[in-house]
């Protein structure tokens, strides 16, 4: 329940009636901190953007929610006054995607994995609408894509059933800098959408694979949260394997997943470490650990 109704709330986010929206997002300014010579990140509403500028062309991945798409276009002219030329959603959600037809109608091609494109195209909101075509991307893959942005190999590379089903986590192979998606909430819980495919297992993966890549001078864009580093990223895969070596036990003695939700006491080492201060407070995070593990 807890799950739908957080894949609801993501996913209303994108939908929300303009007017509403509008009011949430008027007093939203987008924060643009810069990570390497031609790297930044963008903060607002949403999901953290990733922008880089080429000598030609603009690349951006994520795009937070419709409402915002002229002050995130503003925020990258002040970069750039060249053409933002691909789009990359490390995810469906809509508060990483709700600004899809607004950069498509720049001219932008937009890059995801195939399930991105499938939950987008077959999910209506709860009026029935669904987006219009402008928001589909309109290059997908399923394993790994390489981009070339001013001569450097941007590697994208999807990590099944973590957060999602569609996932990907960029990394710029010589800026040295990682976007991880929704893959990492700095510094708390994680959403873990079991809607969308995602799983405890697969979210370690993910944390696992991205940490492969990186080394102490790595700047990591996390999915929400601010800028953040290796040992930060660590320490949050410290906190996904503790728990699911503590949330199994819990299922070998044969806990309810009501049990394990009310037991405050099993995420006391890490609620002390503060992850329960953000948007997945600790109760949830034990019932989304036990649902999904309950079924492996
Ligand atoms: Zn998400």
């Amino acid at each position: 329940m807890i799950q739908k109704t957080l894949s609801t709330f993501f996913f209303t986010l994108c939908f929300m009636p303009v007017l509403l929206a509008q009011n949430r997002f008027d007093k939203v300014e987008i924060e643009t901190i810069k990570l390497t010579e031609n790297v930044y990140m963008l903060k607002g509403a949403g999901g953290n953007i990733g922008v880089a500028i080429g000598a030609k062309e603009v690349f951006v991945i994520d795009d937070q929610f419709a409402p915002l798409s002229n002050k995130i276009i503003t925020a990258i002219t002040k970069l750039s006054d060249k053409p933002i030329r691909f789009l990359v959603n490390t995810h469906w959600h809509g508060d990483h995607t709700g600004g899809n037809e607004n950069m498509a109608k720049l001219g932008t091609t937009i890059i995801a994995h195939n399930n991105v494109k499938k939950r987008i195209k077959n999910t209506p909101n709860r009026q029935g609408d669904y987006r219009s075509k402008e928001a589909l991307p309109v290059i997908t893959f399923n394993d790994k894509l390489n981009i070339t942005v001013n001569d450097e190999d941007v590697a994208i590379f999807h990590i099944s059933n973590a957060h999602t089903d569609g996932d990907v986590l960029l990394y710029f192979t010589e800026s040295n800098v990682l976007h991880t998606g929704d893959t990492y909430f700095k510094g708390s819980y994680p959403f873990i959408d079991l809607n969308s495919g995602g799983s405890v297992n697969g979210y370690i993966e993910a944390a696992r694979r991205g940490l492969l890549v990186v080394n102490d001078a790595t700047k990591i864009i996390p999915g929400h949260g601010s800028q953040s580093n290796k040992a930060e990223y660590s320490a949050f895969l410290e906190m996904l394997e503790g728990l699911k070596t503590i949330i199994n036990a819990e299922i070998a003695k044969g806990k309810t997943e009501e049990e394990v939700a009310a037991d405050a006491s099993l995420t006391k080492v890490y609620d002390d470490l503060g992850f329960g201060n953000g948007f997945i407070k600790s109760n949830v995070i034990r019932r989304t650990y036990y649902k999904s593990l309950k079924e492996n």
